[in-house]
């Protein structure tokens, strides 16, 4: 399958599953996960019209964006991000996904945005697994962190992104839906507050089915990934 056409069946299905929940395409963003992949790979798909691309490696940004800087694309950043990379990190970044402790958020804060940009992104992302190493905070920490981020200037607060669980753990279904109950907590805080960053390749019907607003999809589009560099 070419690119244009494993794109091509995504969308469709990203359609059909929105249709299915009684929500429309319009209510859904979709970022293509590039991580691993050349930039080449990127043009190919701005110019099939994706918009959104996300990488989870700080350095493997800084040069994406920096080599398609001349493209009208915007940046998601996903992955672990070090409070030391979050000065650079507001350069490329229009939304970062991963925020998951007040000193990223300090960080982020202190940071100076490009002039004349736009608050960031920003979505607490949350550990839907009792494992720390997984990525993202507690559930307990969810309203003392939203609440730094709307106290920060630069950060414009979305709403919650999380991974699902392996399945052999837990079903995505099941996780999906407690994620949907912190959305609804982070509303309470926060009305506007409402995405949900959520569903990969391979969950993502489950998570629109749930209520994701923003998918992170990868290797369904761009096929397999190259080994890490
Ligand atoms: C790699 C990655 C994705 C995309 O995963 P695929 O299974 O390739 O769709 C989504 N979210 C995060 C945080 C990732 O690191």
């Amino acid at each position: 399958m070419t690119l244009l056409e494993r794109l091509t069946r995504m969308r469709s299905a990203i359609s059909d599953a929105a249709h299915a929940a009684g929500r429309g395409d319009e209510d859904i963003t979709l970022v293509v996960i590039t991580k691993f992949h050349s930039s080449q790979l990127v043009r190919e798909l701005a110019a099939l019209g994706v918009h959104d691309f996300g990488e989870n490696r700080h350095q493997e940004a800084v040069a994406k964006s920096a080599e398609l800087a001349d493209l009208a694309v915007r940046w998601h950043f996903v992955g672990q991000l070090q409070t030391n990379k979050a000065k650079q990190a507001v350069q490329y970044a229009h939304a970062i996904h991963s925020i998951d402790r007040t000193r990223l958020v300090t960080a982020l804060g202190a940071a100076e945005l490009p002039a004349g940009g736009d608050a960031i992104d920003a979505f607490v992302q949350i550990n839907l697994t009792n494992d720390p190493g997984r990525g993202g905070a507690a559930p307990e920490d969810l309203e003392p962190l939203a609440e730094r981020v709307l106290e920060t200037p630069n950060l414009r607060l979305r709403g919650v992104m999380a991974v699902a669980p392996l399945r052999a753990e837990e079903e995505p279904e099941a996780a999906f839906a407690r994620l949907n109950d912190y959305s609804e907590r982070l509303r309470a805080l926060s009305p506007e507050a409402t995405a949900i960053s959520a569903g990969m390749s391979q969950d993502f019907r489950e998570a629109i089915a749930a209520g994701a607003t923003h998918l992170r999809i990868g290797s369904a589009i761009t096929g397999n990934r190259p080994p890490a560099s």
